[in-house]
């Protein structure tokens, strides 16, 4: 069996961003040679997402809209993790969104669904934060 291992690091201008990774997750399944296997996507922290949805703006405005809505940034004092650090919001967004993504590697290629991209859903930037690819499979 074959593995392969890399990190992908991102450092948004914004505090919240939606990232289509699925070309650099690609570039890492050419570089693993794997034909037949798995690939796992995940965030490295846990105030951010590796999901997979439609690579569709209004769609990622909406996502925007309704996180805010759920676990809304201020006022921080809402929050007791906000004692600590004023990202409370950003785990909530997390935990939702979800840490990361298995696609099917066949015949040497992401065995996506016709409309499935792969994102980085980020809640709280402007720092580096860490993506992990694990590819594994012949
Ligand atoms: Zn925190």
């Amino acid at each position: 069996m074959k593995s392969y291992r890399q990190e992908l690091t991102f450092n948004t201008p914004t505090r919240r961003a939606y990232i289509n990774i699925t070309p650099q997750v690609n570039e890492a399944l050419k570089k693993s040679g794997v034909k037949e296997g798995l690939v796992l996507v995940n965030a490295m922290h846990i105030t951010a997402s590796v999901f997979i949805n439609d690579d569709e703006s209004g769609l990622h405005n909406d996502f925007e809209v309704w996180l805010e809505k759920l676990a809304p940034e201020k006022p921080h004092s809402q929050y007791r993790h906000n004692g600590f650090e004023d990202n409370a919001d950003a785990h909530l967004k997390r935990q939702v969104m979800g840490r990361e993504v298995v696609v099917a590697i066949t015949e040497g290629k992401l065995d996506l669904g016709p409309w499935e991209q792969i994102f980085y859903g980020e809640y709280d930037g402007k720092r580096n934060k860490r993506v992990l690819i694990k590819i594994i499979g012949e």
